[in-house]
């Protein structure tokens, strides 16, 4: 008997790139094919309340469980669920990278969204490293608030009344996001 090999997708970008929306996307098109589908995302995301949904800027949602930890997926995961979400990746630090390898050892299909990088531009780990060992990686771009190009950053353009390092997975801070204001910028608009 062959054995049922993993297939890792990453869907990276910066904010406002659509991330969400294509998880959810496969999620619902996986279901529609009668294939046992569960996804993640972690509670310290709040912007859209505590609802265990995910939920797309453009409005589209599907059903997850959230997680305080990413080790917290391999004891909810089930034995017969072929496709695994994961969303928000960039909060759940590096232990996701074995939690995705043990996935995948068991022959799951993993799907990944995050931000593949930082508000300053710095890759936000873990995604980087899961794009790198990824069989697929879809990289979205957002579109340039100043200009209209296609947009791989996004940067703070408001004041942040909380700590300002992106790279720290503190509840605080995602919390107060809403107190940033993220805009997505392409190459040429970084700086203006
Ligand atoms: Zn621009």
């Amino acid at each position: 008997m062959k054995t049922k090999l993993g297939y890792l997708e990453v869907i990276a970008g910066p904010m406002y790139c659509g991330k969400t929306e294509e998880l959810i996307r496969q999620v619902k098109r996986a279901t529609i094919g009668k294939k046992k589908v569960q996804v993640f995302k972690p509670d310290i995301d709040i912007r859209y309340g505590r609802a265990k949904k995910l939920y797309s800027h453009a409005g589209l949602t599907f059903d997850s469980e959230m997680i305080k930890s990413a080790k917290d997926i391999l004891t909810l995961v089930t034995k017969d669920t072929d496709i695994v979400g994961i969303d928000e990746a960039q909060h759940m630090g590096e232990g996701l990278i074995a939690v995705v390898e043990t996935l995948l050892s068991q022959g799951k299909q993993v799907i990944v969204t995050g931000l593949a990088l930082t508000f300053d531009r710095q890759p936000f780990t873990p995604v980087p490293a899961l794009m790198a060992m990824a069989d697929k990686v879809t990289k979205l771009s957002a579109i340039c608030m100043l200009c209209g190009s296609d947009a791989v950053y996004h940067k703070r353009v408001g004041i942040v009344k909380t700590k300002a390092n992106a790279l720290e997975p503190d509840p605080a801070f995602v919390a107060k996001l809403d107190d940033a204001v993220f805009e997505a910028r392409c190459r040429a608009c970084w700086d203006a």
